[in-house]
């Protein structure tokens, strides 16, 4: 941990404050070395910086049902971790603030309960499992994956983006099955929702497979809502301006028959050249 250039005037940069109680000298943690301690766990969690900003209370809400129902879930988990049965999965199209939620959840959890926090993108977590990987003895690095497995709290994002294979299934499912058994809390978030299989392969099922599938239902409550894109929002926006985006994207879905085609089309209009095939993270 590296300190400050000034040492704090309360504890002398001791991290410990002393006291005369009763006649008797006692220490007691200065407050100094809990903001210490927050900032270090902060600091291995792995957040993006683009998330720096995000928190439940600048989450901008608008009526719309499922939405707030997304965000009381969200509360109430982090008002009451770690004494919590089961996981969040926040499902939706992009740019409805899952990812925001999922971090404001995380942050909230290590700031008031000294949690041990881990955010990864799921692309990102399976690219360095897979750049230690020894295919001749089927290992990794236990560095890599023993933090991922303990962190008191995950959020695995974007799930599902990746594209899938033997050993993708292989390796999330180890994670996700030794977090279950270990109880271990996790919030996912996902841009495949839960749908008939079409053959096209975009529904939550056919992106992470059954296995992995079924076990989510046992870890996370489900929460699958819609809203206005924040990315074509100003800066700024508020509910009303959010409410108009969800309008639109409602209106684009009316006349498409399928939301994700609409998108794609759309994004491909714009010169989007690394797009992954599936649909944008948010
Ligand atoms: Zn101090």
């Amino acid at each position: 941990m590296t300190g400050p250039l000034v040492p704090c005037a309360e504890c002398d940069g001791t991290g410990w404050v002393t006291s005369v109680v009763d006649g008797v000298s006692r220490a007691r943690r200065c407050g100094c070395w809990r903001d210490g301690a927050v900032n270090k766990a902060m600091s291995l969690a792995r957040i993006p910086r683009r998330y720096d900003h995000c928190d439940l209370d600048n989450f901008v809400v608008y009526d719309n049902e499922r939405l707030l129902r997304a965000v009381s879930a969200a509360r109430r988990f982090a008002d009451a971790f770690p004494v919590v049965d089961k996981g969040l999965f926040f499902i939706g199209p992009p740019g409805i603030g899952k990812s925001h939620l999922a971090v404001a959840v995380l942050k909230k959890v290590i700031h008031s309960r000294g949690a041990q926090g881990l955010f990864y993108d799921t692309r990102d977590l399976l690219r360095v499992i897979r750049s230690t990987y020894d295919p001749v003895v089927r290992t990794t690095e236990i560095e890599v994956l023993r933090p991922v497995m303990m962190a008191d709290l995950l959020v695995l994002d974007d799930l599902g983006a990746e594209k899938t294979s033997e050993w993708v299934e292989e390796t999330l499912n180890l994670i996700v099955n030794t977090r279950y058994n270990e109880q271990r809390l996790t919030v996912f978030t996902s841009n495949f929702e839960e749908k008939e299989q079409t053959g096209d392969g975009d529904s939550l099922l056919e992106r992470v497979g059954f296995r992995i599938h079924s076990r989510l239902y046992e870890m996370c409550e489900f929460l699958e809502y819609d809203g206005g894109d924040y990315r074509h929002a100003p800066t700024n926006a508020t509910g009303k301006d959010l409410t108009d985006l969800w309008n639109l994207r409602k209106q684009g879905q009316n006349r498409l028959p399928r939301a994700g085609r609409a998108l794609r089309a759309e994004l491909k209009g714009k010169a989007d050249l690394k797009w992954p095939g599936g649909r944008a993270g948010s």
